[in-house]
């Protein structure tokens, strides 16, 4: 199978990429990625010399790069977007171009080229916030913040795709990830840098936003699971059954780096924070098998693990992103 993946070389992508080509010494991967601030080229070394390995520098909003690299392939996974909450609050601009023209512009060379799947890697956020209770995948719509508007747009966009063109789309909304090769302006890694080098951490408000937290690997396992075995122009939840209020989280990353909590500093709260994000993920369950195999607590040992091990990775990151 031929995949093109859109932002390969962030966070998540680049998690996809390297255990999709380790796994599968047959496996055709082409990533389009505009390299912009959290984009890092180095997350992709791994793979670098798989015969199967393409990587293309290139914008998603561009109709010709796009066209070019999509001509060809098997399935999309679409991973590429603005993706920080608080620089969507300071500019929504990028937002609007990247994550709904991109995705536009994805679409279409797609329906062009007659691919047959794509994946649209979307997120909980989208739902804004709730009470008590989960969402399902029935749930309206109704986003919080300049970010998560721009993802529920490009998000409504490709299912659209689908109703009207009967492309094979489809959506995997997803809790939040935390794992290595995460760009430090994130909470997860930005704590840890902070305290790894000494420093005071800034947690917003009363610490009592609640999240559901889901380890990278798990993540890309369920985005998998739905490309292959996922129904056309369905929605499909991933999440990882650990919610967490910013103030357990918090301690769990002081424990794990062996820090007080006088190293913690109460911040004015983010500009319309939601408060609490909850998905039901019964479906992905049920229909395709997915559970989430990695325990929290193990997993932040191994990601501050791995922050420990790789300051080469992530100080020069810090430093041009002004963290
Ligand atoms: P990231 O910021 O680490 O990576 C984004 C990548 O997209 C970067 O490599 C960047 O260079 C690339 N990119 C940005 N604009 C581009 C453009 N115009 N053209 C081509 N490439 C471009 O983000 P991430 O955390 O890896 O998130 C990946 C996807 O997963 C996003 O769509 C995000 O909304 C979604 N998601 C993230 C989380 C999370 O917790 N991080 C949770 C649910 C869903």
């Amino acid at each position: 199978m031929r995949i093109l993946v859109t932002g390969g070389a962030g966070f998540i992508g680049s998690e996809y990429v390297r255990r999709r080509l380790a796994s599968d010494p047959a496996a055709r991967i082409t990533v389009l990625d505009a390299l912009t601030y959290s984009g890092v080229e180095a997350n992709l070394a791994p793979v670098a010399d798989h015969p199967g390995y393409t990587f293309v520098r290139g914008d998603i909003c561009d109709p010709d790069v796009v066209g070019q690299v999509m001509a060809g392939q098997d399935a999309v996974v679409h991973f590429a977007a603005e993706s920080h909450v608080d620089r969507s609050i300071h500019g929504a601009g990028p937002f609007v171009r990247t994550n709904v023209t991109g995705t536009q512009v994805l679409l279409d060379a797609a329906h062009r080229h007659r691919v047959g799947r794509f994946v649209h890697v979307s997120t909980d956020e989208v739902y804004g916030s709730i009470g008590e209770g989960s969402w399902t995948e029935q749930s309206p719509l109704a986003p919080n913040s300049p970010y998560s508007a721009s993802k529920a747009g490009s998000d409504l966009l490709a299912l659209t795709y689908h109703r009207t063109h009967g492309l094979d789309v489809v959506v995997t909304r997803c809790t939040n990830n935390y794992g290595p090769h995460q760009f430090p302006e994130k909470v997860v890694p930005l704590f840890i840098t902070r305290l790894l080098d000494g420093k005071k951490v800034p947690l917003y408000g009363d610490g009592r936003n609640v999240r559901d937290w889901l380890h990278v690997s798990d993540h890309c396992r369920g985005i998998d699971l739905v490309l292959h075995g996922g129904r056309a122009g369905e929605v499909y939840h991933i999440g990882g059954g650990t919610e967490l209020t910013n103030h357990k989280l918090t301690g769990l990353l002081l424990d794990a780096v062996g820090a007080d909590w006088y190293r913690v500093e109460h911040v004015a709260d983010r500009k319309g924070h939601d408060l609490r994000y909850s998905l039901d993920d019964g479906k992905i369950r049920e229909q395709l098998g997915y559970a989430p195999l990695t325990d929290l607590a193990e997993g932040l040992a191994t990601t501050v693990a791995w922050y420990r091990a790789h300051r080469a990775w992530w100080e020069p990151l810090r430093e041009r992103a002004g963290l």
